[in-house]
């Protein structure tokens, strides 16, 4: 059984049925029944949306340091109007899932590598870093109190968390904020292939995502606020997804706006794309280990556009999907159709997701030590 203990939780939920026409008044004298009940989730019907679960942590930076973190069930966040967040947009975030495992363990993958990417985004936006120690601490606690949250092995789901760092001290000249709130979040997501997986076609973009010597390499918000007009246009256009290359020559491939790029060649070798302004992908880091434990030839080096008509398979790399093919690249004139085609995922990158996929579900052993933190 499962106990909401959160209050705001089960007034969002009585508002919820209250808007699809139940009676308040019954709701809220049903008040005791709902917060005994088990957590009301169609698993198989998850998609990608938030929704607010019992319990998260925050932890605030003030005077200097950062004080105790701790458990809240609070999902609003109440800040100053002057907030360094709301007026220069200081905040930095991560993304990871907790999975249950097919012999019913709960894990999560490389939490660490999250801890470490996010302390490099804060120092690059003149943020107090939360250490490594205190990140998987606030991983632990969520997922551990949020247990019956988390999508059942057989669904494909997992819970997906939310780490995020933010500027919450008032600024209005120029200048970092003085005082910072570190949350975590969980809410639960559905298998990204649950109508099975279909390749998706790529626009390039006449938009730059990151300039060289920019905030590209980071997790930060700022670089997701930009790219929403150039997805809308796309998506406007009929593509799934945008391609942005290079800022400064616009002749090398550099990422989608959230997700690091695969191509595998005809000969069977796997290559990335590298430059400094791409957010380094733990997904994209973790499989080239496995293409590399499994006998590939990995190649990470600036990859031109006008390569792409001569790669056999290609796709897209991220926590969301893990793996996301993609069929056909439409810009600068041309449309190249890989080899791969528009029905399924090409067979290098199906080995290598099969993988990566297996070790996240306790199936395949990992080639490294500590790729899974077992949460009891
Ligand atoms: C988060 C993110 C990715 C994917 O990184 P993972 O660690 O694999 O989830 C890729 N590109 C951008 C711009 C991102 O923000």
């Amino acid at each position: 059984m499962f106990c909401v203990k959160s209050h705001h939780f089960l007034e969002w939920t009585i508002d919820k049925l209250y808007s699809r026409g139940y009676d308040r008044v019954t709701l809220t004298e049903r008040k005791e029944e709902f917060s005994m009940a088990k957590v009301n989730v169609d698993w198989n019907n998850l998609g990608f949306a938030y929704q607010p679960i019992s319990q998260r942590y925050v932890a605030n930076f003030k005077d200097g340091k950062w004080g105790e973190g701790h458990l809240t069930d609070d999902a609003n966040v109440t800040i100053n109007e002057c907030a360094g967040i709301l007026q220069y947009c200081q905040e930095v975030f991560e993304g990871l899932k907790a999975y249950k495992t097919k012999d019913g363990r709960v894990v999560t993958f490389r939490p660490d590598m999250n801890a470490k990417r996010m302390i490099d985004s804060a120092k690059r936006l003149e943020m107090p870093p939360v250490s490594e120690e205190m990140f998987l601490e606030a991983v632990d606690q969520v997922v551990a109190a949020n247990k019956d949250w988390i999508p059942p092995f057989e669904s494909g789901g997992a819970l997906y968390l939310r780490p995020y760092l933010f500027a919450t001290g008032p600024v209005i000249g120029v200048k970092p904020s003085d005082e910072y709130q570190f949350r975590l979040f969980g809410t639960p997501v559905g298998s990204y292939f649950k109508n099975g997986v279909k390749p998706i076609t790529i626009c390039v973009s006449d938009y730059d995502r990151a300039a060289p010597h920019g905030t590209g390499n980071i997790k930060a918000g700022l670089n997701y606020a930009m790219s929403l007009y150039p997805y809308i246009l796309a998506h406007q256009k009929g593509f799934d997804e945008n391609m942005y290359l290079d800022a400064a020559t616009r002749t090398y491939v550099e990422e989608t706006g959230g997700a690091n790029f695969l191509f595998v060649t005809k000969d069977g070798k796997l290559v990335t794309p590298k430059s400094d302004s791409i957010l380094p992908s733990i997904t994209r880091r973790s499989l080239v280990t496995i293409a590399e434990h499994l006998g590939y030839t990995v190649e990470h080096r600036p990859v031109k556009f006008t390569e792409l008509k001569d790669f056999a398979e290609a796709g897209l790399c991220g926590t969301a999907a893990v793996i996301c093919p993609v069929g056909k690249v439409v810009g600068n004139g041309e449309t190249i159709e890989f080899p791969s085609g528009m029905k399924e995922m090409g067979p290098v990158l199906t080995k290598l997701y099969n993988t990566l996929r297996g070790i996240q579900l306790g199936t395949v052993e990992a080639p490294e030590e500590g790729w899974i933190r077992e949460i009891k």
